[in-house]
């Protein structure tokens, strides 16, 4: 297997980074996971992504020379073409923090730099939920609703690397909840994991004790997808008004972009397949006819894999871009 090509990516997260090796078909070969420890500085945390990217270089059986390029993904707002991030909510320590570069330097391999719910979307493009087709979203439930949109292999970051931002499509203006980035009416505030507890919460305070949601202590979205398949009224009333949202959100992408499918992924989603077929009658009733039959609406593939595949993906694309130049 002389000529097999091997990619790295890195997904670095507000509590851990995953690093990963992939082969030309999208398959990994190796996944590793280490402490981000933020709090320790920005000298810290490159060297502990190198670390990372070392280890899952060597629990592949491979060594830095066999690979063809890197990929690193974080989360946050940035500069992706000058490989910066700008103002992480969950990495404070690393505001204004220059990446790509130092890591290139380091192994001396193209490195490619990416937002890590973009990442997680060309990952699902390149081998999961969008495998073989030409256009996906993805929103990634978790803390907060990432998100990410591929169409033709192209990320559609934006001008100023804020694109796709989907947990930050408006969808209520009027009372509309406060977002956790600070603004008003965001997806985010409605059908973010935390927003569901938050929530929930809300109607427990209204509830003249009959949900079995009362009783739960350190509740979790999880719980109240639970109560909800065991018939809790409470429960079930949030979990078809977290569809309703998600679905207003993905209307608005279909009519935007018109895309073959959009997948939902993350944390929240062990939930069934009942809460994705809430999404598809919501989306029924306020889309166009065409995209409501024919675009698909299902659960991601990977996992939390997605984001180090999909940084890799980032890295292959440079890798091949850089060959034809
Ligand atoms: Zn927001």
């Amino acid at each position: 297997m002389e000529n097999t090509l091997y990619y790295v990516g890195l997904d670095v997260g507000g509590s851990s980074m995953k690093g990963g090796v992939v082969d030309e078909t999208g398959r990994p070969l190796s996944g590793v996971s280490l402490p981000t420890e933020a709090h320790k500085g920005q000298d810290f945390g490159l060297e502990r992504m190198c670390e990372t990217i070392q280890a899952a270089v060597a629990s592949a059986g491979l060594t830095m020379n066999q690979i063809a390029a890197i990929g690193v993904a974080t989360p946050g707002t940035m500069d992706i073409p000058a490989g910066i991030i700008l103002d992480p909510p969950n990495l404070r320590p690393w505001q204004n923090m220059t990446v790509r570069e130092p890591i290139e330097k380091r192994f001396k391999v193209h490195t490619a730099f990416q937002n890590d719910a973009n990442a997680a979307a060309m990952g699902e493009y390149w081998v999961g939920a969008g495998k073989d087709l030409h256009s996906l979203v993805l929103y990634t439930l978790g803390t907060g609703v990432g998100g990410g949109i591929i169409i033709g292999g192209i990320v559609v970051e934006g001008e100023h690397s804020h694109g796709a931002e989907l947990g930050h499509v408006k969808i209520e203006m009027t009372n509309p909840r406060q977002c956790g980035c600070g603004r008003l009416g965001c997806l985010e505030a409605y059908a973010s994991a935390t927003a569901v507890i938050k929530r929930t919460r809300e109607a427990l305070a209204q509830d003249q004790g009959q949900s079995r949601l009362h009783v739960v202590k350190d509740l979790s979205a999880k719980d109240v997808f639970d109560a909800a398949a065991l018939g809790d009224e409470l429960a079930d009333k949030i979990v078809e008004d977290t569809a309703f949202y998600l679905a207003v959100g993905t209307v608005n992408m279909m009519h935007t972009i018109n895309p073959d499918v959009v997948a939902f992924g993350g944390d929240m989603i062990a939930t069934g397949e009942g809460f994705l077929q809430r999404i598809r009658r919501h989306v029924a009733e306020m889309a166009f006819p065409v995209p409501a039959a024919k675009t698909k609406i299902v659960y991601a593939h990977l996992g939390s894999d997605a984001g180090f595949i999909g940084a890799a993906a980032c890295g292959r694309q440079l890798y091949k871009k850089k060959a034809t130049e």
